[in-house]
């Protein structure tokens, strides 16, 4: 896999986040040799869906004044 960020050259690596609530302290994810760009499966998760949108969900545009 490619970097998004940078098209470099990504590898497999494993990272420790000692702020995480879920009682995990590390996980595996992808590093870019590049520019140091860090994927997990949550990020690669929430950049799949993000392109396709929440159902249901629709952003609302704002008058230019802020009100409606
Ligand atoms: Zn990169």
């Amino acid at each position: 896999m490619n970097c998004p960020r940078c098209g470099g050259m990504m590898t497999g690596d494993w990272f420790l986040d000692l702020q995480d609530d879920t009682g995990r302290f590390h996980f595996e994810g992808l590093r870019c040799l590049v520019c140091g760009e860090v994927l997990d499966p949550v990020i690669l998760h929430n950049r799949q869906v993000g392109t396709k949108g929440i159902p249901g969900r629709r952003r609302r545009r704002l008058s230019p004044a802020g009100v409606f």
